[in-house]
Formats: C-alpha cells, structure tokens, sequence
C-alpha cells in the first residue's frame, strides 16, 4: 500500500472572535502497488480538483463558505465532503496554525456524505 500527500497552504480567517491563521492542508491518498506501479492515484488529475477546493477557502472567512463554525474538525469535513468523488483519498488534515490538527478519515463521514 502507498500513502501519498498532497499539502496546500491557506491564510485565511475565521472563527467569533474574527481571527486569521495559516492553515496547512493535507490531502491523504492510498493506492495498491500493483506490478511495481501506485494503482489508482493520478495526481494530474487530483491536483487541479484539490486546487479548485482550496481556492474557494483561500483568503476568506471560512465560517462563511462553509456555513458552519469553522473549527478544523468542521473545515476537515468540508473538504471531505467536496472530495468524496476521489476514490483513492484516505483522509484530510488539517493543521491550525503550527501546534493544532485534525486528522479525520474519509470513510468515518462516509454516512454523511
Ligand atoms: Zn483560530
């Protein structure tokens, strides 16, 4: 099994007391090693759909696109939910500021999504 990341970064805001953070975002996707080969991950066309999810956060009150208070667990779901088409993604993270994470993995939301 392979496991392959994708990492984008944020500056965006959020939260009651208005705030801003550099969110770190980490795209966790697993494959099979068939014949030598990652099976099932192309990341030419993951990228773009990643960078179009991202880019709708970037630079925003988060709280807003995502019509829920916007903690990292929250924000982890949204993006979960966004990218649920992309079979071979595992699980996102996402980091607020340097020293806080979540971690949460596509097939526990999978009822939700
Ligand atoms: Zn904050």
């Amino acid at each position: 099994m392979a496991r392959l990341c994708i990492i984008r970064n944020i500056d965006s805001a959020h939260g009651k007391n208005i705030h801003g953070h550099t969110f770190r975002l980490e795209f966790n996707f697993i494959g099979e090693v068939v014949n030598n080969m990652v099976d099932n991950i192309d990341f030419h066309e993951i990228s773009p759909k990643i960078d179009k999810v991202v880019d709708n956060l970037n630079h925003t009150y988060i709280d807003d696109v995502i019509k829920v208070r916007a903690t990292v667990e929250n924000i982890a779901i949204y993006l979960l939910k966004e990218l649920k088409n992309i079979e071979s993604l595992y699980s996102v993270v996402v980091y607020e500021g340097q020293e806080k994470y979540v971690e949460i993995l596509k097939s526990e939301v999978k009822e939700n999504l």
